[in-house]
């Protein structure tokens, strides 16, 4: 399948399947938001978890942080976003259509229009958003919504690391909104004006921020593998000396092939003491770190892997989509989708299909279901052949289905049918937990 093909597939099914519907949709929608269907706020949530376990709940250095939305405006004086957060702008003399400078093609066409050398001098445009505190609209009352969720975590730096007794090397992980006014936003759910981040700051010694940097970038690139993502589709890119950060030691961004090529998913950035520096002269604040061991203080530096919920979630879409050709079982062939989604990412774990709505079939499907809800996400789905039954689980990537047909009655067994390799399996009922258990392997 081509690439641009491969997208409209994603997006299509996103949209029937009730993963990703466009944003106020009923008014002719609103330019480049979506909202996550019934099915896509699992898809996102489990991403989301995934991350948060891995970060989180395997590890005794990381502790979890959720800060709010609207912070003090002195925070991005401090951070530099008040200065520095911004794009090129320019603008198509002939389509007046908008660009960033730094995304134009070589050829000097209007991406929109063709023209040729058609666009005006690029001005710095501010990525945030601004709002109001209060009643009054005055430039004292100006706030922003955070474009992005690294800066609550280093203004509770102090806060987490004296209620925590915490010593670097320890990390803050946090998950939330973040805003950014972007002037070219596009490619379905992969640029976005409102969207979600996971990030940590990791609080290292300075003479160890080089080793971390290494660590966390090799960390990172694994969870995506670990999650299924394909090698072959995921490269580690350090970024060139002229593209890092004035205060950057070292940043790489975890890269996946998107339809339309390569483009950061995640990044991992050596901050070095930048950001615990600035806030300590914008606040007043000492937040540098007393080593009583060795008898020293020091300002930590820090490193951060920064990711996009919505981006890796259209990433993990993307690499789990096949279209195969398999037997209809009338001799011909039809064409089964198929999202290959790791059992921990997928929406619903497991299906449960009474053969038919037969009044004696569908009770005890709902007795099975009920005992598993309880652990995993269940669908029960009566309507239809089986067949399209299976069709509608495997298009959005259940790796399970559980049917009971007429022997369940006698046998007390039922079917597991498999969604990648579509193989079926005879299980007595009062094992059925224990094999899903192992089969999931959450
Ligand atoms: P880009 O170069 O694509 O604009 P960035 O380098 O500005 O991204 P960071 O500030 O490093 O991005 O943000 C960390 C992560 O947050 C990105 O890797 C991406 O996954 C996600 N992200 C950033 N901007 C957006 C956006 N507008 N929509 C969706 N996700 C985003």
């Amino acid at each position: 399948m081509g690439s641009p093909e491969l997208m409209d597939r994603v997006v299509n099914l996103a949209k029937r399947r009730g993963l990703v519907f466009p944003s106020s949709e009923i008014y002719g929608g609103f330019r480049s938001t979506w909202d996550y269907g019934p099915l896509g706020v699992l898809l996102k949530r489990n991403v989301k978890d995934a991350w948060w376990r891995s970060m989180v709940q395997l590890r005794d250095d990381v502790v979890g942080l959720d800060a709010a939305i609207l912070m003090a405006p002195q925070v991005w004086e401090a951070s530099g976003h008040v200065a520095t957060f911004t794009d090129p702008l320019v603008d198509c003399r002939n389509c007046k259509e908008r660009f960033r400078a730094d995304q134009l093609p070589a050829s000097g066409a209007c991406p929109n229009c063709g023209a040729k050398d058609s666009f005006t001098e690029a001005r710095s445009f501010n990525l945030m958003f601004k709002t109001h505190v209060g009643p009054v609209e005055d430039a004292a009352s100006v706030a922003y919504l955070r474009p992005e969720t690294a800066q609550g975590i280093f203004v509770n730096f102090k806060n987490v690391q004296t209620t925590t007794r915490r010593k670097p090397p320890f990390g803050v992980a946090q998950i939330g909104k973040s805003f950014r006014n972007e002037i070219t936003p596009g490619n379905f759910i992969f640029r976005t004006r409102e969207f979600e981040q996971m990030e940590m700051e990791y609080f290292v010694p300075p003479d160890d921020a080089a080793r971390w940097y290494e660590y966390w970038c090799q960390e990172r690139y694994r969870w995506f593998v670990d999650l299924g993502i394909p090698e072959s589709k995921l490269r580690l890119r350090p970024h060139e000396t002229e593209e890092l950060s004035h205060y950057s030691a070292g940043t790489s961004d975890v890269e996946f092939d998107f339809p339309w090529g390569w483009g950061e998913l995640e990044g991992i950035a050596n901050r070095a003491d930048f950001d615990l520096t600035q806030h300590a002269k914008f606040s007043g604040e000492d937040l540098s770190y007393y080593d009583q061991e060795s008898d020293t203080r020091y300002v930590p530096h820090v490193v951060e892997p920064a990711l996009g919920a919505d981006r890796a979630t259209l990433a993990f879409l993307l690499a789990a989509y096949e279209e195969q050709e398999v037997p209809n079982g009338k001799g011909g062939s039809e064409t089964r989708t198929v999202l290959h989604l790791h059992p921990r990412l997928a929406p619903v774990k497991v299906a449960v299909l009474p053969l038919s709505k037969n009044e004696r079939l569908v009770p005890v499907a709902d007795e099975i279901a009920a005992a598993l809800r309880a652990h995993y996400m269940i669908d029960v789905d009566v309507t239809g052949s089986i067949g399209r039954r299976y069709r509608r689980q495997d298009e959005v990537g259940t790796p399970l289905c559980v049917t009971i047909d007429f022997d369940t009655l006698d046998d007390k067994a039922v079917t597991i049918r498999d969604r990648d390799s579509m193989e079926q399996a005879r299980v007595p009922v009062n094992e059925l937990r224990a094999e899903l258990d192992g089969r999931l392997a959450l």
